[in-house]
């Protein structure tokens, strides 16, 4: 009897221990607290999480931005909108997975504007109050029930724009701006072909305008000005004939702005005398995002490097000069692939990769990431992305920068001396896109994109009136207020 009562104790402790453990497991894999609302109330933003959490707040300048650092936390699948209006003081606000458990709220400013920050007790609520010193006593914040009691002072009043004109320059076309004021202005590829917007959010027609923005230069195809008179949404669009390096140059002295573009760096020539870096994204130890479905489970870097030996063969073909960061399933360094590029000295570096979000079948679509503002990448991924998206029959989320990702962007393209983009193929976790990601014929009609949009980039397009009508760009004359371009909003 002592002895059975010895094993059922056994079993008993042993039981209770798996049970523990269990309970311990379930813990540690406990989904982390979200990021829930942003939301203005006047100048003061509350960033609400699901649960306790903690913030972190500093200040990054050139461009100077307001950074509010949360962890541990995610990003919910859904998509989060801002509510409230966005105080002038903010050119604008966005946020992302910063890295792994941190979010990172990022607010874009205009000019030098103090802020204090204070955090609930409960640890789930934080507020930013713009235009109030930061307190002396910081180190001990003051929660959320005592705002900031200060006025935020008024803001700046737009710029106007006096005058524009082109100006021819060899091959490049410049578009010179006058303005009363200095003010910063973006460059932002619209998902449209060649299609960019020089976003001017804090300035305002002057009246003497030009009626006709349009130039004839065998790069620029049509131009378009959309002036906002509160000065908030004015824009440039442009409309180029083949992929162009769009850059602005600011006066030092005089509150000069020039947009230049030209024919971007490795667009002479032909294609077959080019030298390519192609980087299937991981292998080996590096699996990458991973696709579960009733069909089993498939691995990122399976598919990358499936398309990025089909596109290996497609160029070899082209007669152009091509290198692989790897041919195989074995583990590269992230940082040896761009090193092995710049040391090839090759005049293009294209990384191939799938997307993956955290909640399966949430997103959908072909993404092309080009580095900060670069302007020849820029050009790249409009032209990979152009040919990309239009073959794989799923959303088109376009050309972007790949610091809306992470503030210092990517590091094979940050690394890159030459021009260089990432494509996220399509979403391996979600069931149309892995299907159509594990399709073989798919694959080739990817590849065979990738191979036309960087051809078209070196040599320019080929059916370039099928692309003049992809696009329609209302007249400048006679808009109503509401009929403007809206400058869509950042990712
Ligand atoms: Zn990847």
């Amino acid at each position: 009897m002592p002895a059975a009562w010895r094993v059922l104790m056994v079993v008993f402790l042993v039981w209770r221990m798996a049970g523990q453990m269990h309970a311990q497991q379930t813990e540690s894999v406990a989904p982390l607290p979200t990021l829930q609302a942003l939301r203005w109330e006047e100048s003061v933003l509350h960033v609400v999480t699901s649960g306790k959490v903690n913030f972190q707040t500093f200040t990054l300048r050139e461009p100077l931005r307001a950074v509010i650092d949360i962890s541990p936390c995610t990003l919910p699948p859904e998509t989060i909108q801002p509510e409230g209006d966005t105080p002038t003081a903010v050119e604008r606000i966005r946020w992302a997975q910063f890295k792994e458990g941190v979010v990172r709220v990022v607010l874009d400013l205009r000019e030098e504007t103090p802020f204090a920050f204070s955090t609930a007790s409960e640890g789930n609520l934080a507020t930013l109050a713009l235009g109030t010193a930061p307190s002396p006593a910081s180190d001990k914040p003051r929660t959320a029930s005592t705002p900031a009691k200060n006025n935020p002072p008024p803001p700046p009043p737009p710029a106007d724009l006096l005058q524009a004109q082109w100006l021819a320059d060899g091959e490049e076309a410049r578009l010179q701006m006058q303005l009363s004021r200095r003010v910063p202005v973006r460059l932002r590829p619209l998902k449209e072909g060649y299609t960019t917007i020089l976003e001017m959010p804090q300035v305002k027609p002057g009246d003497g305008l030009p009626a006709d923005w349009s130039v004839k230069h065998p790069l620029i195809e049509q131009v378009q000005f959309s002036g906002d008179t509160k000065g908030a949404r004015s824009a440039l669009v442009i409309r180029t004939t083949r992929a162009a390096s769009l850059r602005v140059e600011y006066d030092k002295e005089k509150p000069i702005i020039t947009l230049a573009v030209n024919r971007p760096r490795n667009a002479h020539g032909k294609l077959s005398e080019k030298h390519i870096v192609i980087d299937p994204g991981h292998g080996g130890t590096s699996k990458g995002a991973v696709g579960r479905g009733a069909d089993g489970i498939v691995y990122e870097k399976d598919i990358t490097l499936a398309i990025a030996l089909m596109v290996r063969d497609l160029l070899v073909k082209e007669k152009a000069t091509v290198t692989m960061t790897r041919e195989d399933d074995s583990t590269v360094d992230l940082y040896d692939r761009p090193k092995l590029a710049n040391e090839k000295g090759a005049d293009f570096f294209i990384s191939i990769h799938c997307d993956s979000t955290p909640k399966p079948n949430s997103a959908s679509g072909t993404t092309t990431y080009f580095h900060a503002s670069d302007p020849d990448g820029r050009a790249l991924a409009q032209a990979i992305q152009k040919h990309v998206s239009a073959v794989t029959g799923l959303p088109n989320r376009g050309a972007q920068t790949d610091t809306a990702i992470y503030q210092s962007g990517f590091a094979v393209l940050r690394r890159s001396e030459m021009p260089a983009v990432l494509i996220e193929v399509a979403y391996i976790n979600n069931d149309t896109d892995r299907a159509k990601l594990k399709d073989p014929k798919f694959q080739k009609k990817v590849a065979e994109a990738i191979v036309a949009g960087l051809k078209a980039y070196i040599e320019g397009e080929k059916e370039q009136r099928m692309a003049q009508e992809e696009v329609e760009i209302r007249p400048a004359a006679n808009q109503s207020e509401d009929e403007q371009i809206q400058i869509p909003e950042p990712l």
